[in-house]
């Protein structure tokens, strides 16, 4: 199969809009062949479990239809991302629309195999809550992660509002509580929509998370911070959950709750280009919502951070070809 992006003039040509106009691929029929695949950009349209503004269920159609302006070389890295990450578009996960369980359980199943093919799963979302059932798989796999979270909100909420355990508000709580995430391995960045009351900041503070407040981020600066969390991880499986209501509403409006306040476009880019040498053995981009965008900007944005996403991948299989 051939891995490299389509030309331009290919895609045009095709009318149809994959990840980065990479090549489709069915995973199943990838397995068959033995196919040589290191990663699988996968969309799963779940929106079922937002407290407010549902439509990131759209995210990855149109993420996948802007991020054919974007190109395999990177310039920082000076690496062909596509070149040394064998990447294909894996399609959307099947969810089913009304169960919550029965849609995490095919996530987790289709992340699985794509980890059985040996390749790291990049996932657009839909909301939160589907960063859960990736990180299960991962988990299984590769044993407790390290965790960068890029959010607004810290996400450890409990079922004590809406009787619900699991939920886009939720699920960094969820994947701590689950063993998912090692003790002192999760590190949180861009944080500040206001607690419910004193004790939201106990959760982080028993897990021994590093919490990256805005103020912090500003204070220190994204690079600063970047290679303090590269250090601490060292060589340990990493998953970097990016909500993209981390990024300020000026540069982020296509989102359903936004905070004001937030990481620019640049800083968030220049934040990830920072992760290299982390080992990235997956990555979820959430929470865009499309019929809130303007211009394209949201997507756009998602798009760029989901390839600065890939090529950390990148630079870290090149490190590890002998
Ligand atoms: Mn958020
Ligand atoms: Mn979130």
């Amino acid at each position: 199969m051939q891995m490299q992006p389509s030309s331009a003039h290919a895609y045009i040509r095709s009318g149809q809009i994959p990840f980065f106009r990479l090549p489709c691929a069915d995973l199943a029929a990838e397995a068959r062949a033995r196919a040589e695949v290191d990663a699988v950009i996968l969309g799963v349209p779940w929106d079922g479990s937002v407290t407010y503004q549902p439509g990131a269920r759209f995210a990855p159609y149109e993420v996948r239809r802007v991020s054919a302006l974007v190109q395999p070389f990177h310039p920082r890295h000076r690496i062909d991302v596509f070149q040394a990450l064998r990447t294909v578009d894996g399609g959307n996960v099947a969810v089913p629309p009304f169960d919550p369980r029965g849609a995490r359980q095919a996530i987790q199943g289709e992340v699985e195999r794509i980890l059985a093919l040996g390749a790291r799963p990049f996932v657009v979302g839909g909301d939160h809550s589907v960063a859960l059932p990736v990180m299960r798989a991962l988990a299984a796999r590769h044993g407790p992660l390290a965790l960068v979270h890029i959010d607004a909100h810290a996400d450890t909420s409990t079922s004590l509002i809406w009787g619900e355990s699991i939920h886009h508000g939720t699920v960094i709580r969820n994947a701590c509580d689950e063993g998912l995430v090692a003790r002192g391995m999760l590190f949180q960045i861009g944080v500040r929509a206001p607690w419910g009351d004193r004790g939201d900041g106990d959760f982080a503070r028993d897990q021994q998370a590093v919490v990256y407040a805005i103020d912090d981020v500003h204070d220190a600066g994204v690079g600063a911070i970047a290679r303090a969390i590269v250090t601490a991880i060292g060589d340990r499986p990493t998953y970097l959950s990016l909500d993209i209501d981390g990024i300020d509403p000026a540069f982020a409006p296509g989102t359903g709750t936004p905070v004001p306040g937030g990481l620019t476009a640049s800083e968030a880019l220049r934040l990830l280009r920072s992760l290299a040498g982390l080992r990235l053995v997956g990555m979820d981009v959430v929470e865009i919502c499309p019929a809130l965008d303007h211009a394209d900007i949201t997507v756009h944005l998602g798009a760029a951070l989901l390839y600065e996403g890939l090529a950390l991948a990148a630079l870290d299989r090149r490190a590890r070809t002998p």
